[in-house]
C-alpha cells in the first residue's frame, strides 16, 4: 500500500484552533469533540466547540472588517480571489489529504472535491462583471434609473461533513467577492481543511476579519442564528437541521438558504445502454461510500427484465469492488465517517431485511484486513424495495442501493415525484421523447439525462426542491450572487433646475 506523507503544518495539531480576525485562536469554552481518522478508527484531532461568547467575538471581527472590505473595489477583491485560487491549486494535494484523513473518501475523490471548489473561486473572480447593475435611460423626461447590488454585511455558512472543502467553497468565495465578510462553522467531524483554506486566503492578501472559521456544535449554530449582526445564513446538512436553521434564522430576521437531505433516483428505461448505465450507477451509488447528497440511492428499473439485468450486473461489479483506506490508491471506496454513522447505516440494512426487501449483496460483515478498527462497511444491494419501506423513504447516506421495479415510464415518474425529497435525479435512455418529458415533468432541482450525478457547474446554481431546500435561492452561480447581495434602484433627475412646484399625486413618468 502506498501512502502519501502526512501533511505538515498547523492543521494537524492534536488540538485544533479557531481562525478569527486573521489569527489562529485557542478555544476557550472547555468543550471539545473528537475528529477521527475513519480509515484507522483513531482520534485524529480534538475540535474546540465554540461558546456563544466566542461566536460573538468572531461576529465582532467580521463586522469591524466589513466597512473597508465592502468599500474595496470589486476588482481589488477579485485580484485577491485570483491569488487565493492559485494558492488553493498549489495546495490541492494537502487539502485532499486532510479530507481523506478526516472524512475517509479516497484521495482521487477528495482531489475532485477540491477541484470543484476551485471552480467556484474561478466564478467568483468574475465579481466585477457579476455585480454590474442595470441602467434605464430616460425612464421619464430627464430621469434615469439604475440598479445596484450591494453586500449584506456579516454572513455565515454552516456546512456538513461530506464535502469539507467543496461545500464551504460553494458559499464563501461568492459572498466575499460580493463584499460581505464571512464566518464559517464547518462540520465538527472534519474541520481541518477549512483552517488551511483560511490560512491560504490570508496569504493571498485577504484583510483580517473578512473570513473567519469557528468550530462548534448546536451552541455555535444557535449563536449565529440569533446574533443581530449576522445578516444571512447559508446552510447545508440534513433535512431536520435545515428546517430548523431556516425557521430560526427567518424568525431572527435573516435571509436563509438551507439545503437538506436527499434520496436521488435513477430511472432506467429498457432502451438505455445497459453496460454504461450500470457503470454510471455503481459509481454514483457507492462512490464516497454513498455519502454524497447527489449519490444515487434508488435505481428505478422500468420492466422486470431491466430489474433482473441490474441485479445481476451490479452484483458482479460489487464482487470486484475494493473497500479500504482512502489513501490506498487501490481502494474504490473508503470507510464511513464515524463508527456511529456506520452503525446507523447497518441498522437501515437490518430494517430493510425485516421489511421484506431482497438483500442481494450484504456489506454488513465486511472487515478490513489492514485496518480492522476502521469504520468500513461493504457495498450493499437490495432488490424489490417497496415505496412504504423505511429504506426507501429515508435517507441512509451510506453504500446502500435499492432497486424499485416499475412497469413503465409513467409509474417511474409518479414514484419519484411522490418522494419528499427532490435534490437530484437522472434518466438513462436513448429515447429523446422520454428524456425531454422527464426534464419537464420531474419534481427535482437538478436533473441528469444519461448523467448520473448532475451537479451544476460553478456558473450555474446548485439546489434541490421540496424537502431538499428551504429558502428561495440555490447556491453559487447567479443565484449565489443574488443571495449575497441586496438590490437597490436609484432614480435620478438631471438637470435639477426645472421647477414644477409641489405635486401630491402618485408620481408617474412620461
Ligand atoms: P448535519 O445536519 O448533521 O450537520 C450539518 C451542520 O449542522 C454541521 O455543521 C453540524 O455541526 C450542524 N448541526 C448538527 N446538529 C445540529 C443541531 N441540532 N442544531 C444546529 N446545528 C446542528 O449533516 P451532516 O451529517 O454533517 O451531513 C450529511 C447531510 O447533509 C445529509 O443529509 C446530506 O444529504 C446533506 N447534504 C445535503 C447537500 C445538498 O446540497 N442538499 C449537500 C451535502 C450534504
Amino acid at each position: 500500500m502506498v501512502f502519501l506523507p502526512i501533511t505538515e503544518g498547523i492543521v494537524v495539531n492534536e488540538i485544533l484552533k479557531h481562525y478569527v480576525n486573521g489569527r489562529l485562536t485557542d478555544g476557550t469554552s472547555g468543550r471539545f469533540s473528537d475528529a477521527f481518522n475513519p480509515a484507522t478508527g483513531e482520534v485524529k484531532s480534538r475540535v474546540p466547540l465554540a461558546s456563544t461568547d466566542e461566536v460573538r467575538k468572531a461576529v465582532e471581527a467580521a463586522k469591524a472588517a466589513f466597512p473597508e472590505w465592502s468599500a474595496a473595489t470589486p476588482l481589488r477583491r477579485a485580484r485577491i480571489l485570483h491569488k487565493f485560487k492559485e494558492l488553493v491549486e498549489a495546495h490541492t494535494r494537502e487539502l485532499a489529504a486532510l479530507v481523506t484523513d478526516e472524512h475517509g473518501k479516497t484521495l482521487s475523490d477528495a482531489t475532485g472535491e477540491v477541484i470543484r471548489g476551485i471552480e467556484v473561486v474561478e466564478f467568483a473572480c468574475g465579481g466585477p462583471h457579476l455585480l454590474k447593475g442595470e441602467v434605464s435611460e430616460n425612464v421619464g423626461t430627464n430621469v434615469d434609473s439604475h440598479s445596484l447590488r450591494q453586500p449584506l454585511g456579516v454572513v455565515a455558512g454552516i456546512t456538513p461533513f461530506n464535502f469539507p472543502v467543496m461545500v464551504p467553497m460553494w458559499m464563501f468565495p461568492v459572498a466575499i467577492a460580493c463584499g460581505n465578510t464571512f464566518i464559517l462553522k464547518p462540520s465538527e467531524r472534519d474541520p481541518s481543511a477549512s483552517l488551511l483554506l483560511a490560512e491560504l486566503f490570508g496569504e493571498a492578501g485577504l484583510p483580517d476579519g473578512v473570513f473567519n472559521v469557528v468550530h462548534g456544535d448546536k451552541e455555535a449554530v444557535d449563536s449565529l442564528l440569533t446574533h443581530p449582526d449576522v445578516q444571512a445564513v447559508s446552510f447545508v446538512g440534513s433535512t431536520p437541521i435545515a428546517r430548523y436553521v431556516y425557521a430560526t434564522g427567518a424568525q431572527n430576521g435573516k435571509r436563509v438558504q438551507a439545503l437538506g437531505g436527499a434520496k436521488n433516483h435513477m430511472l432506467i428505461m429498457p432502451d438505455a445502454d445497459m453496460e454504461r448505465t450500470v457503470d454510471a450507477l455503481v459509481g454514483a451509488a457507492y462512490g464516497s461510500a454513498g455519502q454524497r447528497c447527489m449519490a444515487i440511492s434508488v435505481a428505478v428499473a422500468v420492466t422486470d427484465a431491466v430489474g433482473d439485468h441490474l441485479v445481476e450486473s451490479i452484483a458482479r461489479r460489487l464482487a470486484h469492488m475494493r473497500v479500504g483506506p482512502g489513501r490506498d490508491p487501490e481502494s474504490h471506496m473508503g470507510p464511513l465517517v464515524t463508527g456511529e454513522h456506520r452503525e446507523r447505516v447497518k441498522g437501515y440494512v437490518d430494517r430493510g431485511v425485516e421489511e421484506g426487501a431482497a438483500l442481494v449483496v450484504d456489506g454488513r460483515n465486511f472487515k478490513s484486513k489492514e485496518e480492522p478498527n476502521g469504520f468500513y462497511l461493504g457495498p450493499t444491494l437490495f432488490d424489490n424495495v417497496q415505496p412504504h419501506m423505511r429504506i426507501y423513504r429515508e435517507e441512509i447516506f451510506g453504500p446502500v442501493l435499492g432497486i424499485v421495479r416499475v412497469q413503465d415510464y409513467r409509474e417511474g415518474v409518479d414514484l419519484i415525484n411522490a418522494h419528499e425529497f427532490g435534490n437530484g435525479t437522472a434518466i438513462f435512455t436513448r429515447d429523446g421523447d422520454s428524456a425531454r418529458a422527464f426534464g419537464t415533468e420531474i419534481q427535482a432541482g437538478m436533473v441528469g439525462v444519461n448523467v448520473p450525478i448532475p451537479v451544476p457547474m460553478a456558473f450555474h446554481s446548485f439546489g434541490g426542491w421540496k424537502n431538499s431546500l428551504f429558502g428561495d435561492h440555490h447556491m453559487h452561480g447567479p443565484e449565489g450572487v443574488r443571495f449575497y447581495t441586496k438590490l437597490k434602484t436609484i432614480t435620478t433627475r438631471w438637470p435639477t433646475g426645472i421647477r414644477a412646484g409641489a405635486d401630491f399625486v402618485m408620481p408617474t413618468m412620461d
